[in-house]
């Protein structure tokens, strides 16, 4: 039973990882060996309270328990290959190798009492927007949802040491999220449980490109989890020169989705816009969007520009941007210009990428 469950991520001879495994799961395989009703919420209050890493961390159980679970399971796939820190201080930047040797990254910011994570849902990205690292570098494969509860894990784990705890996670790291649907709301849902980690859902928010059959289901599951948007542009021809899903997922329909969305749920939604020299920095196209966005509860959120490797635009000047978010605010449209962080270690929005590329 449990091999199915990391079946798909072509690596399913390996034993499976314990964080992908929910509760009852977890249940379901202690019975099956034998073992009392109770350790399976011990074990999980090991892993998501106490945050203990490794099978002998479980010192109340039988020695053979401990051995079965040590020959039975990973207690983790993320083997950290390089940490960075940025000059501040503030930010920190893991590059993890999975066991199949993709790359991805996970991104601490501390700020204002707040301890931020950026997550991964996927080991590259296959939207290609042209701006984007994680885009530049293709689609490598999905991560499974204990790759990615285990991202938080590490940190939870550090903060715990130092008296803190992770106090947002964005879902805005390598990856579409919403084209690995399925294991990034388990991973929520896992993290969320009262009895264990006890991350509610409201201290998640989901960046998505614009995916409307994912963004119509999730507004179906009336999860309280924030929603994000990558807009960057009024009009089809330019979004879908810069995000090439704008050709199937065209303006009009993605801004029809996010109004159901906001009605359906009572949420505000927020969208995001990466602020590119003289592509779609200028009043008119501030004035546009004030328009397209008229009347939805939302905020937006101006980033200036990050710069790739692969893609030539620059950032817009800090004239520009103030210029732009002046028009959003004169048509009462709330807009915060998102600090620019961990750039000195390519840790900002759109920098991530494995190693080599970045
Ligand atoms: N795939 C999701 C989430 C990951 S990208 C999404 O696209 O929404 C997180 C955010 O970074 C997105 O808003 C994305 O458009 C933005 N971004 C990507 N490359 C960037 C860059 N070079 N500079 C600034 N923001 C960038
Ligand atoms: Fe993927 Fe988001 Fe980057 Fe686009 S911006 S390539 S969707 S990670």
């Amino acid at each position: 039973m449990i091999k199915r469950l990391v079946t798909g991520d072509n690596h399913s001879e390996m034993k499976p990882l314990i964080y992908d495994l929910d509760l009852e799961q977890l249940s379901a395989q202690l019975q099956s060996w034998g073992q009392p009703s109770y350790r399976a919420v011990q074990l999980w209050q090991g892993l998501y309270q106490q945050l203990w890493s490794r099978p002998e961390d479980f010192s109340t159980f039988p020695k053979e328990l401990r051995q079965k679970l040590a020959d039975e399971f990973s207690f983790t796939n993320l083997r950290e290959a390089e940490r960075l820190h940025s000059k501040d201080g503030q930010t920190t930047k893991i590059l993890f190798e999975l066991p199949d040797r993709q790359p991805i990254e996970t991104v601490l910011m501390r700020y204002e009492e707040r301890n931020t994570l950026c997550i991964s849902t996927q080991a590259g990205c296959a939207m290609g927007c042209v701006f984007c690292a994680t885009g530049q570098m293709g689609f490598r494969r999905h991560l499974t949802s204990g790759e990615i509860v285990e991202q938080v894990l590490v940190f939870a784990r550090q903060l715990k040491d130092e008296g803190e705890r992770v106090s947002n996670v964005v879902l805005m790291g390598m990856g579409e999220p919403f084209h690995n649907y399925e294991a990034t709301l388990a991973a929520i849902d896992r993290l969320g449980d009262p009895d264990g980690f006890n991350m509610g859902a409201r201290r998640f928010t989901i960046s998505t490109v614009g995916l409307i059959p994912a963004i119509k289901r999730f507004t179906a599951e009336r999860r309280q989890i924030g929603l994000a948007i990558s807009l960057h542009a009024t009009q089809d021809e330019l979004r879908s020169s810069i995000l090439p899903v704008n050709q199937r997922y065209p303006i009009r329909e993605l801004i029809q989705a996010c109004r159901e969305y906001v009605e359906m749920t009572g949420r505000r939604i927020t969208f995001e816009w990466a602020l590119i020299q003289n592509v779609n920095d200028s009043p008119q196209e501030a004035q546009r969007l004030a328009e397209l966005l008229h009347g939805l509860n939302c905020h937006v959120n101006v980033i200036p520009l990050n710069p790739t490797r692969g893609y030539s635009g620059e950032r817009s000047t800090r004239e520009r941007v103030s210029a732009f978010r002046d028009v959003l605010e004169s048509h009462g449209i709330s807009c915060t210009v998102r600090v620019r962080r961990g750039i000195d270690i390519q840790a900002g929005c759109g920098q991530l990428a494995e190693h080599a590329d970045s």
